[in-house]
């Protein structure tokens, strides 16, 4: 016997490990909503930028960005779009200052309090990949499957530079380095729900790894998983 019973899946790691294409991947095959928590800090990094008077680490600035937030995701030509406050900000919140900004937002106790209460009416109802810093430790401690993808700082920065390359960014792998390990440092260090790995997290190192295989790798633990709780997956996984 199986259920309908959808579960929740939560991948966390430090920046450029391949959460995104891996949580992506996962979701399509499994049939479940994929969701991308970083892009909801980066948001709100967007709208805390455009504060010029009191900067946008103002705890009040904040607070305010916070009380008004509505973040959607929507699909529109195949493609997810994130609208904060019903403007599309999917493009401003990849420039390489957000990123910075984000991971500085981040660390205020008011905006962990209002993403993380939005994340968990968003996945609270399972079948859903949430990707992230702290989805296993501290917004699903529930989760059925939890995952820690990490790789080398070199190979990370390599992978990211690739990306910001590919979007037309102009910088160089030493300065995405750079970058990424003062992110990785503020993410791991903040008092309020620091980068690690849950205590029962499969921790999983895509160093020398090709993203299929990390995927392969997952949806085995998944499966296994799937038999414990009696729950169907993945009826697409076959045909994928
Ligand atoms: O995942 P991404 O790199 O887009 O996240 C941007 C920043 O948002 C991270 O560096 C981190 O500071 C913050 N973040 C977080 N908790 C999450 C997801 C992202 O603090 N669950």
């Amino acid at each position: 016997m199986t259920s309908s019973k959808k579960l929740l899946i939560t991948i966390d790691g430090p920046a450029g490990a391949g959460k995104s294409t891996v949580s992506k991947l996962l979701a399509r095959k499994l049939g479940y909503i994929y969701l991308d928590t970083g892009a909801m800090y980066r948001a709100v990094a967007v709208l805390a930028r455009d504060n010029e008077h009191s900067g946008p680490l103002d705890e009040s600035t904040l607070e305010e960005i916070c009380l008004g937030l509505d973040l959607e995701f929507v699909q529109k030509d195949g493609k997810l779009r994130l609208l904060a406050n019903g403007r599309d900000v999917t493009e401003e919140i990849r420039q390489p200052e957000i990123s910075s900004l984000a991971s500085a937002v981040s660390a205020k106790a008011i905006v962990r309090e209002r993403l993380s209460g939005l994340q968990r009416k968003m996945g609270k109802a399972g079948g859903v990949v949430l990707e992230g810093r702290d989805m296993g430790t501290v917004v699903f401690p529930e989760a059925e499957v939890k995952f820690f993808l990490d790789a080398s700082p070199e190979v990370r920065s390599k992978r990211r530079f690739l990306e910001l390359e590919a979007e037309g960014e102009s910088t160089t792998v030493e300065e995405v380095h750079q970058l990424m390990l003062a992110r990785d440092r503020n993410d791991s260090n903040r008092q309020l729900a620091p980068l690690k790995p849950a205590e029962d997290a499969i921790l999983v190192d895509s160093t020398d790894l090709q993203i299929g295989e990390v995927v392969q790798l997952m949806l085995d633990h998944i499966e296994a998983v799937s038999k414990e709780h009696n729950v169907t997956t993945w009826k697409k996984r076959k045909t994928d």
